[in-house]
């Protein structure tokens, strides 16, 4: 499944937010696996639409889509020429499919930062520098023999223009620039580089860990989150989550309200990163369980089923379909189908987020 590496310069709070994420426990009776590698921890994507279903179904159950986290210690300045832990933190990144990076923004005399004082943007430079120069390293090396391929075959338009795509993104690096989306690397073909697992071509989010007395800060957030736009800020104190994720829902609940929150950290932080992976879910719904099940972007229905059990892709005929909005208006699924609002979908269908899903297979 796919993940989202968390990164961060030492003492910007990492650990205290990755132990919130592992202590998170609501999830661990659904999800054993949860807790079997150390620096691997899984969220629940928190789903209103769920606790509805499971009230209109009588389900025995609630089941949310999950995001998964990994911890990427070692990036420090320098990481790229192996500082630190630099080579073992470069192999660990590459493995994940976006990268969220931690920034410190509160101040604390007992707890130092590596270069002193606190300054957000500086932190944010570093780490993309680091970044920047892995991909500059891992272009130099790929570069030579990417050219050599594309010469001895000449007539393979593919090898040529993935010879291009590889020079085109070493001079955005070189202009000291990331190859995300959006950015001067937008006209090229990144998809062919795909092999070289390159690390500014994932996905950025950023998570900007505040003193709790800054959370309602608006003009502070809003300078942050210029700061690393179009990519998302989220905003939260990661000793608060690690409080919350002690507390039983009520407790949470009543803590969040006190600071004038609605939603925890990492809540936002599970929601934002789901949807930076590319992903959206549909849901199904019965005495079972109401369960929201994760399907890429752009899905159909087929690979939807897919996502439940491979023989249900493999022997899919139809979906019954309604969107969640017009099961609910209609207050029954019996009631759904008597107004002709559940619709039979075949093959081509792509799935929309929200989708409730039936679906009717050979085995
Ligand atoms: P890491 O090196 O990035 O993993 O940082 P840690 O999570 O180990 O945090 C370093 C220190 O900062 C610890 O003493 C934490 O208790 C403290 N810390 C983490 N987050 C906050 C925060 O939001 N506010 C304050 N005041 N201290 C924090």
């Amino acid at each position: 499944s796919l993940s989202i590496g968390i990164v961060g310069l030492p003492n910007v709070g990492k650990s205290t937010l990755f132990n919130a994420l592992t202590k998170n426990q609501a999830l661990a009776a659904n999800y054993p696996f949860a807790t079997i590698e150390p620096n691997v921890g899984v969220v629940g994507v928190p789903d209103s639409r769920l606790g509805a279903l499971a009230e209109m179904f009588d389900s025995a159950k609630v089941v949310p889509a999950t995001v998964t986290f990994v911890d990427i210690a070692g990036i420090v300045r320098g990481a790229s020429e192996g500082e630190g832990l630099g080579n073992q933190f470069l192999a660990n990144i590459r493995e994940t499919d976006a990268i969220c990076q931690v920034i410190r923004v509160f101040d604390d005399p007992d707890v130092t930062h590596v270069d002193g004082d606190i300054v957000p943007s500086r932190d944010i430079d570093t780490i993309n520098a680091e970044l920047i120069l892995a991909d500059m390293q891992t272009l130099e090396k790929a570069v030579p023999r990417l050219r050599k391929e594309a010469k001895t075959n000449a007539k393979d338009k593919d090898k040529q223009a993935t010879a291009d795509a590889a020079e085109a993104a070493q001079r955005v690096l070189e202009e000291g620039q990331p190859l995300s989306s959006g950015g001067p690397a937008a006209g090229i073909d990144l998809s062919l580089l795909r092999e070289l697992n390159l690390m500014t071509v994932k996905p950025f989010l950023y998570v900007f860990n505040l003193e709790a007395e800054e959370l309602a800060d608006t003009e502070l957030r809003k300078r942050l989150a210029d700061l690393v736009a179009p990519a998302e800020a989220i905003f939260l104190d990661a000793k608060i989550e690690a409080e919350l994720a002690e507390l039983d829902e009520d407790e949470a609940a009543e803590l969040l309200e006190s600071m004038g929150q609605t939603e925890s950290g990492l809540s936002q932080l599970a929601r934002v990163g789901f949807a930076t992976l590319g992903l959206q879910t549909y849901l199904t719904a019965g005495p079972k369980e109401a369960r929201a099940w994760t399907i890429k972007k752009g899905a159909t229905a087929p690979e939807a089923a897919g996502a439940i059990h491979t023989d249900f892709q493999r022997g899919f005929i139809k979906a019954e379909i309604i969107s969640y909005d017009e099961l609910m208006a209609a207050g029954g699924l019996q009631q759904a189908k008597a107004a002709g609002k559940v619709r039979l979908e075949g093959k081509d269908y792509v799935m929309h987020d929200g989708d409730v899903v039936e679906f009717r297979f050979n085995v």
